[in-house]
Order: structure tokens, then sequence, then C-alpha cells
């Protein structure tokens, strides 16, 4: 038995529902997990919702098939301490994360949000934004997903600048872009963009602090996790002026509350953690976790 906690598996094919159907199992798609249904599964196949060690332990689960990449959502102490492989689905999304980073640079810089309302509130008056060619983008994590954006980027005519301690410089420099320390590319980039895991080291990385490092005129992206950015900190340096504004797909709590401060902010374009939300991408995901659930009971 397979618990499908991610609703888009199976959305728009039924391959990766028949993968696992052909290899005997059976499929649970509860509305919330709790000790109940916990205990009735061999396998979950989990998106971004929360398995705590608590959960964990009471469960009979052998295997957690994270659909998508990030683990900050699984409590992976008591998973490794009870022997029970996370596996993540690489690469399945990087290149739809990627390109939703640079529709909203593109977003942010043509003030596209401002236009559409401007339009629709039937005024015809075109607002005025920046070119990004011959601008500077700053990333910082440079794995997967920051080296797709990069790439992007370059071809738009941007100069790249990156910030990764786990990566050699070399590397980053094959790249055509070049390797800096946090607070150079803070100071350097007209853009700024967010693509590394959310960890203790890097929990509020973006607060007040370096929030007034940007410069004034400067973007923030952030696709990667909520909690990365002080939220707070955020709102405080876009009423303030601090920074120019700001894209968020990931959030500290989510789904956003209806009393988030971050709904009246100004210059703040928000995106329902839309990252990974294409057809392509979901196929690719849905896929590979269903595989795992099977590669991991075949032995
Ligand atoms: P990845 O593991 O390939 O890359 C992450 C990079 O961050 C690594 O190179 C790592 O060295 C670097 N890093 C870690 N700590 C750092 C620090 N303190 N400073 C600078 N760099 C640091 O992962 P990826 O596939 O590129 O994904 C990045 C993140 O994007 C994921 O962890 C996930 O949280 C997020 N994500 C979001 C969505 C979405 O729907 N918005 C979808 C997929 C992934």
């Amino acid at each position: 038995t397979v618990i499908v906690a991610t609703r888009t598996f199976g959305k728009y094919s039924e391959e990766p529902v028949k993968l696992l159907e052909k290899n005997g199992f059976t499929l649970l798609r509860p509305e919330y997990l709790d000790e109940n249904i916990l205990k009735r599964a061999d396998a979950i196949i989990l998106g971004t919702g929360k398995l705590s060690g608590e959960m964990i332990r009471h469960s009979s689960i052998k295997i957690i098939a994270r659909h998508g990449v990030g683990v900050d959502n699984v409590d992976l102490k008591t998973a490794t301490e009870l022997g029970i492989p996370v596996t993540i689905t690489p690469n399945a999304n990087t290149v739809s994360v990627a390109e939703l980073t640079i529709a909203l640079i593109l977003a942010l810089s043509r003030r596209l949000i401002d236009s559409y309302r401007e339009i629709s509130e039937k005024k015809f008056s075109p607002v005025t934004g920046i070119e990004i060619f011959g601008k500077t983008l700053g990333i910082i994590g440079f794995g997967a997903i920051g080296r797709e954006t990069s790439k992007r980027a370059i071809c738009l005519g941007m100069k790249v600048l990156a910030c990764d301690p786990y990566v050699e410089k070399n590397i980053i420099e094959r790249h055509s872009v070049e390797a800096v320390d946090l607070e150079t590319l803070l100071k350097n980039s007209d853009f700024v963009s967010l693509h590394v895991p959310l960890t203790q080291s890097t929990k509020h990385m973006i607060g007040k602090e370096q929030l007034k490092m940007m410069k004034k005129s400067a973007f923030l992206i952030n696709t990667s996790r909520g909690g990365i950015v002080d939220e707070r900190a955020l709102v405080e340096a876009l009423k303030e002026g601090y920074i120019s504004g700001a894209a968020l797909d990931a959030f500290e709590q989510e789904p956003l509350p209806e009393d988030s401060i971050l709904y009246d902010c100004p210059n703040l374009v928000l995106t329902p953690h839309a990252g990974a939300h294409t057809y392509e991408a979901i196929y690719k995901m849905n896929m590979m976790s269903a595989q795992a659930v099977v590669d991991f009971f075949d032995g």
C-alpha cells in the first residue's frame, strides 16, 4: 500500500498510477496525514506536507519517496535512525523552476502585474520598467536550478555572479559566472535570486542586514523555500524602500495564511509555490517517485 500525499500525482497522466498498480500496490489518497493512515501503508509519495519524527516513528512506512527535491519537510534524523530511505526526484523540476525564476525577473523588471492592473481598470497607461540586458544577476546557491537559471540569464544579456561555498570556483567560472562571496553579491547585483535548500544555516540568511546591503534599485527573487528570507524584514525593506521589489514563490508558512502581511505589501509579486507546476515536471516527478517505490520493494 502506498500513500499518495501530493495532489498532482496521476493528475495529468495515468501512467504513474498504472506503474504502481501493475507492481501490485494499492494507492491511498488521504485528505490529511494522520497516525491511522500512516499505519496502513508501506510507502509514501510525499509532496510539500510535513512528515515529523513522531509521524514517521508511529508509521509502518518503509520508504519515503519525496515528489520533488527539497527534504526540509521530512525529519531526516528519525528516518535515518529507523533506516527508512528518503528518495528525491533529482532534476525533474530543475528547468521548470529556472523558467519561473526568469519569468519572475521579467515580471519585476517590466512591472507586469502593475501593468495588468492598469489595463484591467480600463486605464491605457503603460507602466515604465527597466531592461534586464546588461544588468547583474546574483545567484545564491549554484546547484542544479542556480546553474539552469544562470544559462538563461546569460542568453538574455545579463552578467551573472554566484555565491556557493560548496561549489568549486572553477566549476562556477566554467559556466561564465563570477564566483563571489555573499556580501559582494548582495552589494553588486540588480537582481538577487535564491536557490539554496532550507537548512539550519540558510534559515533567514536574507534578513534586514542583507536587504540593506542590496542596491535600492535591486529586486529579490525566492523560488527556493520560505524561511530562507525573513518575511518581516522583507516587508519592512519594501515599505521603507531599501530595495525596489521582490517576488516570492515559497513562504514561511504554506498555504500562505489569510492574514499574512505579504498580501498588502507594495512591489511584491507572489506565486503559490508554482515552481514545479508544469506538465513536464509533474510527469517526471510522478514517474520517478513511483519508480523509487517499485525499485525499493524489488530490492
Ligand atoms: P541543489 O542541491 O542542486 O542546489 C542547492 C545548492 O545550494 C548547492 O549547490 C549547495 O552547495 C548550495 N548551498 C547550500 N547552502 C548554501 C549557502 N549557505 N550559501 C550558498 N549556497 C549554498 O538543489 P536544486 O535542485 O538547485 O534546488 C534548490 C532548492 O530549490 C531546493 O532545495 C528546493 O528548496 C527549491 N525548490 C523549489 C521548488 C519550487 O516549487 N519553488 C521546486 C524545486 C526546488
